[in-house]
């Protein structure tokens, strides 16, 4: 039997070359080799990103770059405007107040993203501009909700507050333009769109964001992005980096790149669209607003008289097939299907129509064989809208 189908909205699957690449030997991590390898990764990240800035690589999963952008821009006592969709926004709050932010959230429900009239008023009404920091979630994955950043951009540029976005799980499957739009810390990471293995996050920030890090008080170490920026202008990293994930990212920018930039995102946007079909056809309600779907993560409730536990666990023992379930208030309420990572269409209709299976086996009362198939290559196929 062969291995199980993993469409986690991350870690992803890895295409069989970038794993392979990860049992090369070892090299000097303060050679020429390894310059050129750190080079090759962020001119190949740059355009992801938006940026012809520095993107500084820091050994670590998402969650440190999401520290090391707070610590390296956020003093104790400054005010910040959390705009959290669900756990990783309540995450990124968290670690602001860590680091002794005062921080407000911007009221937004579940499923729902940033709401540009609601962000626009919070933020004409600190008019004596008290607000230093907005924290932005690009992609909630909890929730399988994407942020119009487009639209939030002049918002925010209009306040001036420095803006701090997670793309941790947007990155790579959907346009980004940080130097056009202005953002001024973006933090991404290795195992998402980028189909890499975890290990490896990415922080990219503004000129005015490097003024402040410079200056800010706020005590750092491993992740002091003016180490990783000096270090990196030598072709090294401060610390000992992963090389056997940088060899692997590597591998997967290659096939990012040999894909194209737009394929990509393409792929994500019509996966999404294909699964959330799926899952309507077969009585799913979709978690995500109208206006607010991700392309990485789709987001559902199962028919009445399903489990979510039960529904995975059939899932995984008996289809192979590993879908995930909700976090905090939403464990046992929504299922979340991953659409990132080396996979094609063909495994996406083969865990849809076990997806049918599973749901016959635990009883829903009217799944009809092939219905959600058929939805998903409809709108694989684009022959349908899908809402
Ligand atoms: N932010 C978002 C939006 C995420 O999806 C994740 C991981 O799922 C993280 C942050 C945290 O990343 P990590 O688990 O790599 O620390």
């Amino acid at each position: 039997m062969s291995e199980s189908l993993l469409l986690l909205p991350g870690p992803v699957t890895v295409a069989p070359a970038v794993l392979q690449a990860m049992a090369r030997p070892m090299i000097n991590h303060r050679g020429a080799a390894f310059a050129e390898l750190l080079e090759r990764i962020e001119a190949a990240l740059r355009p992801a990103f938006g940026t012809t800035g520095d993107v500084i690589v820091l050994g670590g999963s998402g969650t440190s770059g999401l520290e090391a952008a707070v610590a390296n821009t956020i003093g104790a006592g400054d005010r910040v405007l959390a705009c959290s969709m669900g756990v990783f926004g309540e995450r990124f709050a968290e670690i602001a107040r860590v680091y002794g932010a005062q921080v407000e959230s911007l009221p937004i429900a579940l499923g729902a993203n940033v709401d540009p009239e609601a962000l626009r008023a919070r933020l004409a009404a600190d008019a004596d501009r008290r607000i230093a920091a907005v924290l932005l979630t690009h992609n909630e994955t909890s929730t399988g909700v994407q942020c119009d950043m487009a639209a939030l951009a002049p918002i925010l540029r209009a306040h001036g507050a420095l803006t701090l976005v997670d793309s941790v799980s947007a990155l790579g499957a959907t346009a980004f333009a940080m130097d056009d739009w202005g953002y001024d810390v973006v933090v991404s990471a290795s195992q998402k769109a980028f189909a890499a293995p975890p290990g490896v996050a990415f922080v990219a920030a503004s000129s005015r964001a490097w003024e402040r890090i410079e200056r800010v008080a706020t005590p750092r170490f491993a992740l002091d992005l003016r180490r990783a920026r000096s270090a990196k202008a030598g072709g090294q990293t401060p610390w000992t980096p992963p090389l056997p994930v940088l060899f692997a990212l590597d591998a997967a920018l290659q096939r990012y790149a040999a894909e194209g930039q737009d394929a990509a995102f393409a792929r994500h946007a019509r996966y999404a669209r294909g699964v959330r079909a799926a899952l309507q056809a077969l009585g799913f309600a979709l978690f995500s607003q109208p206006g607010a779907h991700s392309p990485t993560v789709v987001a559902a409730t199962p028919p009445p008289g399903i489990e979510v536990a039960a529904l995975l666990a059939r899932l995984r023992e008996r289809y192979g097939v590993v879908l995930s379930g909700g976090q905090a208030q939403l464990s046992g309420k929504i299922v979340r299907f991953g659409t990132m990572g080396d996979i094609r269409e063909r495994d996406l209709l083969g865990a849809i129509g076990a997806l049918e299976l599973a749901l016959g086996e635990l009883g829903a009362g009217d799944v009809r064989a092939g219905g959600g198939t058929a939805a998903a290559l409809e709108a694989f196929a684009e022959l349908v809208p899908v809402g």
